[in-house]
């Protein structure tokens, strides 16, 4: 049967944030869980799973998505100094071609050490000036 419900129903991480699946927890509070990723990009990255469903940001409710930001930095703060991290990066993906896997809003807390490891990184292009002016307004009219 499709339809939201049902995705609710078999969602992995509406399990793990319910503590219906059992996970290790770094945090948790009436709105969020911490978990690790289980396919880390360096030692200690975590998952910050909100306990209501939403599939991605364009569904986030503007009550979590005002609170996973905070969220955020306390565990990056707690990471720095137990874990000995320089820094950390924030990632959040939506859709598939954006590497998102799990269709459950999720935010990534990755700690950074200085080793020179490359996990959020591009090589820079060029902004056409043009083409800038076009995107600007059909984003703009976009808009909701
Ligand atoms: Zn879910």
């Amino acid at each position: 049967m499709p339809g939201p419900e049902n995705e609710m129903e078999n969602c992995i991480f509406c399990k793990i944030a319910n503590g219906e699946i059992p996970s290790t927890t770094l945090y948790e509070d009436d709105m969020f869980r911490v978990i690790f990723d289980l396919g880390p990009a360096s030692k200690g990255h975590a998952l910050i799973l909100p306990k209501e469903h939403f599939a991605d940001v364009t569904e986030i409710s503007e009550e979590y998505a005002a609170k996973v930001l905070l969220v955020a930095a306390k565990i990056g703060k707690a990471m720095k100094k137990a874990l000995g991290c320089t820094g950390f990066n924030l990632v959040q993906n939506n859709g598939l071609s954006a590497g998102q896997t799990v269709f459950h809003f999720h935010m990534h807390v990755i700690p950074r050490y200085d080793d020179g490891s490359k996990i959020v990184a591009w090589d820079p292009g060029t902004l056409d000036p043009e083409e800038a002016k076009k995107m600007q307004k059909k984003i703009s009219e976009a808009l909701d």
